[in-house]
């Protein structure tokens, strides 16, 4: 391990930014949970951690360049075609952690830096990019930044979406000065996202590299049951809808499907029903209605169809005289990773001898819509815990200096190719 104290004095400096009492944190054991990061796209604590880190590039001779999103990007030029590209984002959650998207953009840029000074000459264009308003935490939409640089949402579309403040994006990016007037000139032949696992299994199986194999799919229905409303102590059961135990149903469809689809593909597959109301939800009287919320995820495509499958033919069939409704109100793909990429990382991880597994990510990233316009892969690292979103978030810097030299070789495998 090499010179990490630079990176850890950036990242504990970064980490006061948005945190509600401004202490420089530098230890898991000083967290509080009253004391979150809290800067959502657009807001004044979002410009603060921009300007600290264009300065940042500024001061290390680099001249940031500013889309018509608000992302921001840092170059080395290559002496060859493609472009390099890592990246990840500056905003939080509200009462979040200073590692979720901060670690890998200042890492990614520490990279840059130790290229830089090694006199490293790379034949493809490096970039470092940070993506504005991944989270979806002041916005309506997650990956505001990501999807406007692939071109996945146009342009005047992400515009007009609006804050919480009923402010539209194209105006708060302009009212923080981060409003550029023209898109970045390329697109990314090959992307790495550096980034906390935000999950315990590094942690359990004691490893100290995740390399991700695909971004989960998530398929999100919203339901409604309509059963009849009556007294509990006179209806005889054979003259009952009971929305509650038609839900019941429903609910055991799907944990049993995801069971099946784990099983059968092999695969990380999950079902939940976490949103349930009853109405009108008193002991003593029979549910007439009842609305809540399956989430179903998966890595493979073929295991999401599966449960989506049956989820649906649990609720199209009719029983008991109840009636369902239900809409599909998200759908996303998973995000298959490139085996490419996956193999510079790989090679990149057995050489500096770290310990390491193949995993999926159950969480969203900017690399779900880079992914669609290049060669993507992610590395992860281990979250104290598991948690992730909520001021208890931390990571050892034992562990981000692992993860950031990884990248650093993953890096170099690439621009060889
Ligand atoms: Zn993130």
């Amino acid at each position: 391990m090499e010179d990490n104290d630079r990176i850890k004095k950036i990242l504990i400096e970064q980490g006061s930014i948005g945190r509600e009492n401004g202490k420089k944190i530098s230890s898991y054991g000083e967290l509080s949970i009253n004391d979150g990061v809290t800067r959502p796209a657009g807001t004044d604590l979002d410009k603060k951690t921009r300007d600290y880190y264009t300065e940042l590039c500024k001061k290390n001779g680099f001249d940031p360049f500013v889309d018509v999103f608000g992302n921001i990007f840092v170059t080395i030029e290559g002496t060859d075609p493609g472009i390099i590209m890592m990246g990840s984002h500056l905003d939080s959650v509200v009462h979040g952690g200073m590692f979720d998207g901060a670690m890998g953009v200042f890492s990614s840029f520490e990279v840059l830096l130790r290229l830089k000074e090694s006199g490293y000459k790379n034949r493809k264009t490096i970039v470092v990019a940070a993506f504005t308003g991944e989270e979806g935490s002041a916005f309506h939409q997650p990956m505001l930044g990501s999807n406007g640089f692939t071109g996945n949402i146009p342009k005047e579309k992400l515009w007009a979406i609006k804050n919480r403040d009923g402010m539209d994006f194209k105006s708060a990016m302009q009212r923080i000065e981060y409003l550029g007037d023209s898109e970045f000139p390329g697109k990314p032949e090959y992307y790495l996202e550096y980034h906390i696992e935000q999950g315990p299994v590094l942690e359990e199986k004691k490893k100290q590299i995740g390399i991700v194999t695909s971004i989960t799919g998530q398929c999100v229905l919203s339901v409604e049951v309509h059963g009849t409303q009556g007294h509990s102590g006179t209806t005889p059961m054979e003259m009952r809808n009971d929305a509650l135990v038609r839900a019941a149903d429903i609910i055991a469809m799907v944990d049993r499907t995801a069971r099946e689809a784990s099983a059968k593909y092999k695969n990380h597959s999950v079902g939940t029903v976490g949103e349930l109301s009853v109405d009108p939800g008193r002991f003593n009287v029979i549910p007439g209605y009842v609305s809540m919320k399956i989430d179903l995820r998966s890595e493979h495509g073929d295991s999401l169809a599966y449960m989506k499958k049956g989820v649906i033919s649990e609720l199209e069939t009719k029983k008991n005289g109840v009636k369902i409704d239900y809409t599909i109100v998200t759908e996303v793909e998973p995000s298959i990773m490139s085996p490419e990429v996956m193999e510079a990382i790989r090679s990149s991880v057995k050489s500096l001898g770290f310990s390491y597994m193949d995993m999926p990510s159950g969480a969203g990233h900017d690399t779900i819509p880079i992914s669609k316009i290049s060669k993507a892969g992610m590395i992860f690292v281990p979250s104290i815990k598991g948690l992730s979103h909520t001021p208890l978030e931390w990571t050892d810097f034992e562990d981000v200096e692992r993860g950031l030299e990884v990248l650093e070789g993953a890096v170099k495998n690439l621009d060889k190719i």
